[in-house]
Order: structure tokens, then C-alpha cells, then sequence
């Protein structure tokens, strides 16, 4: 059966993603990227792939994620844009395999002709 793709799958949700988007700034707190189609929220501290899969058990389901990121989000979640949050996840070695991670951020880091 067809689902709508995650994270939101009605207009009401949208707005309470909208509204947690609002309380942590309305941008990427790395580049100030603000287009809300591309904004992630991130775990300052990480941990965010055990929540997330908390989460989409269940246990911390829909609106309910959005609106404790607006009562308890500040200083726990931060904004980022798509781009800045797979950096991170590559710097960080988050949900990447180690090896990979290391060869590709050589590859970033290097200098480079322009
Ligand atoms: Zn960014």
C-alpha cells in the first residue's frame, strides 16, 4: 500500500514542523540556508538515529516529536540544511562506515585548484 513519505503526512503536521522550524530560527545554524524544504532538525549532541528510530516505532510518534522540539528543543536540536547536516554526519561518523567516512572527508578537506 502507497504511504505518503515522512516526516509529515498531512497539512496540520506540516505546521507543527513549520512551527518547531520557527522556535530553533527559521535557518541552518551552520550556513543560513532557510528554505524549509531542505532544513533538518539535528541532535546538537547527537544521538539522533536511536531517537528517530524510537520515533518511527512509535513511541514518539508524529506532532509529538515537533512539539517537544518547541517546548524542550533550544540548545537540544539545532537547525540545518540538508547539506550541513550529511557533512556533519560524515565529520561525526554517524551512520557511515568509518573507512568511508575518513576517505571522503581527506577528499573535502584537501586543497583544491579553483
Ligand atoms: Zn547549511
Amino acid at each position: 500500500m502507497w504511504k505518503q513519505p515522512r516526516p509529515y503526512r498531512n497539512l496540520l503536521s506540516l505546521r507543527w514542523r513549520l512551527a518547531a522550524i520557527a522556535a530553533l530560527g527559521n535557518k541552518c545554524s551552520k550556513c543560513g540556508f532557510s528554505d524549509p524544504r531542505a532544513l533538518c532538525f539535528d541532535h546538537v549532541n547527537g544521538g539522533g538515529r536511536k531517537e528517530r528510530a524510537a520515533r518511527l516505532a512509535g513511541n514518539n510518534g508524529g506532532d509529538k516529536y515537533y512539539k517537544n522540539i518547541i517546548n524542550n528543543g533550544s540548545g537540544k536540536f539545532q537547525i540545518l540544511c540538508a547539506n550541513c547536516n550529511q557533512i556533519k554526519r560524515y565529520e561525526n561518523y554517524e551512520g557511515v562506515s568509518h573507512e568511508v567516512a575518513t576517505a571522503i572527508n581527506e577528499i573535502a578537506n584537501a586543497p583544491r585548484i579553483r
